[in-house]
């Protein structure tokens, strides 16, 4: 997975095609990050007991890596991510200005 959490990625694909959030979460197994503002439902939830009511929760699904792009936080361009070693340390850096993301 290139994506990490606290990454910024726009999503290029699907009904939320164009919308930018935050990485909250990863999910490397099924290949999904949750991004935060996208992909939300609502979710009704019913009184269960005598006196509670019913709510309306906004909860977020994660979305497919291959629909979103990491935004680069030095150039600020849609860009895909590459690796380096430097200092035998393996570094994620932006294809486009070649520098590192923290
Ligand atoms: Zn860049």
């Amino acid at each position: 997975m290139k994506i990490r959490k606290g990454d910024t990625v726009r999503v290029m694909k699907g009904k939320n095609r164009g919308k930018q959030g935050k990485v909250l979460h990863t999910y490397p197994k099924v290949g999904k990050v949750l991004v935060e503002g996208i992909n939300e439902k609502i979710r009704h939830t019913r009184p269960r007991r005598q006196g509670q009511k019913g709510q309306r929760v906004t909860v977020y699904h994660p979305v497919p890596v291959a629909n979103v792009m990491v935004i680069c936080s030095s150039c600020g361009k849609g860009t895909r991510v590459g690796f380096e070693r430097r200092d035998d340390k393996k570094i994620r850096v932006c294809k486009k200005c070649k520098k590192s993301f923290s």
